[in-house]
């Protein structure tokens, strides 16, 4: 077979781990590399990183891809490949140190950020890393989006956070997440990207395609020079309702926290929001997601005491 013969020592530059052949006490291992999930998911892994490629969320050999098809052990893409050109051999095992198990190609190393959100979110199956322009544009400028414009948005992937910049690669970066990942299934990485997890890859995708699109039409709308119109805040909540049903996070599940207004996953830096053009366009200031809160909460009941004068 294939992974047999393929030693994972042939590898220059593989790390200490993954310069080891298969051992007896490593059968294991080779059998779930090589199990029927394990090559589905592999093709998957595959799949949703030309759809990456193809969206042009990965640059380069930007971008990775994670499953965790063990209790300890994680399918992800190899470092030094461009997303569209993968195939299944590819695919590396890791186990959730980081340690490679399986896999001719050594392991990316921003794999240590998935192991951090596997670690810590049960529910997280898979982890998809990218870069996509318009949601980056967002996290080199230190904002989230507002919320309460797109029904879709609010559904899959909510409030989103931003975590602080660190060097890719690192353990500390690997951390960075790890205040948001239990209440966001995505996050603003500051001057870097976006990472999101799923119950599979690819839901972790769809939810990098619904941020950036997301991120990208409210640059058009800003563009077009007239305020945004808002969902309100009660119909806000139907779409709520609907989220819990399908097993989603969000933060605003807690609605203490709402009232209080302790978004703390989104203090500093990511407590600064776009600010909506709700007045005279001149969108100069920056309003902090708390603010938002009141300020659409102000316009709404605006609105509905015009319409009870009548
Ligand atoms: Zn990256």
């Amino acid at each position: 077979m294939k992974n047999e013969t393929k030693s994972i020592e042939s590898v220059a530059g593989n790390n200490a781990a993954a310069s080891r052949e298969f051992s007896a006490g490593q059968a294991p291992n080779r059998q779930l590399y090589t199990s029927p999930e394990a090559e589905a998911i592999k093709k998957e892994i595959c799949g949703v990183g030309r759809k990456l490629w193809l969206r042009q969320f990965v640059d380069g050999n930007g971008g990775n891809i994670s499953y965790r098809i063990g209790p300890n052990e994680v399918l992800c893409t190899p470092t030094l490949m461009s997303k569209y050109d993968l195939t299944p051999e590819d695919i590396c095992l890791v186990d959730l140190e980081g340690n490679q198990i399986a896999g001719s190609r050594p392991r990316t190393s921003e794999v240590l950020m998935h192991l951090e959100i596997y670690k810590s979110v049960p529910e997280a199956k898979s982890v998809v890393h990218c870069h996509p322009p318009h949601a980056t544009a967002y996290a080199i400028t230190g904002r989230v989006p507002p919320n309460l414009v797109i029904p879709e948005y609010e559904i899959f992937v909510g409030k989103v956070a931003i975590s602080p910049y660190e060097t890719p690669g690192t353990q500390a970066f690997a951390e960075t997440v790890l205040p948001y990942v239990k209440e966001h299934n995505t996050v603003l990485l500051s001057n870097h990207g976006i990472v999101c997890w799923a119950d599979t890859v690819t839901h972790a995708e769809w939810y990098a395609e619904v941020l950036d699109t997301y991120c990208w039409t409210l640059m058009n709308a800003v563009q077009l020079g007239a305020p945004l119109s808002f969902i309100s805040e009660q119909k806000g909540a139907d779409l709520l309702v609907t989220k819990k049903k399908l097993g989603l996070p969000d933060v605003r599940f807690d609605t203490s926290r709402i009232k209080e207004g302790q978004f703390s996953d989104l203090e500093s830096p990511g407590s600064i929001a776009l600010k909506p053009g709700l007045s005279d366009g001149a969108a100069a200031g920056r309003l902090s997601s708390a603010d938002l809160e009141l300020l659409v909460k102000a316009v709404t009941t605006a609105v509905m005491a015009a319409i009870a004068a009548k």
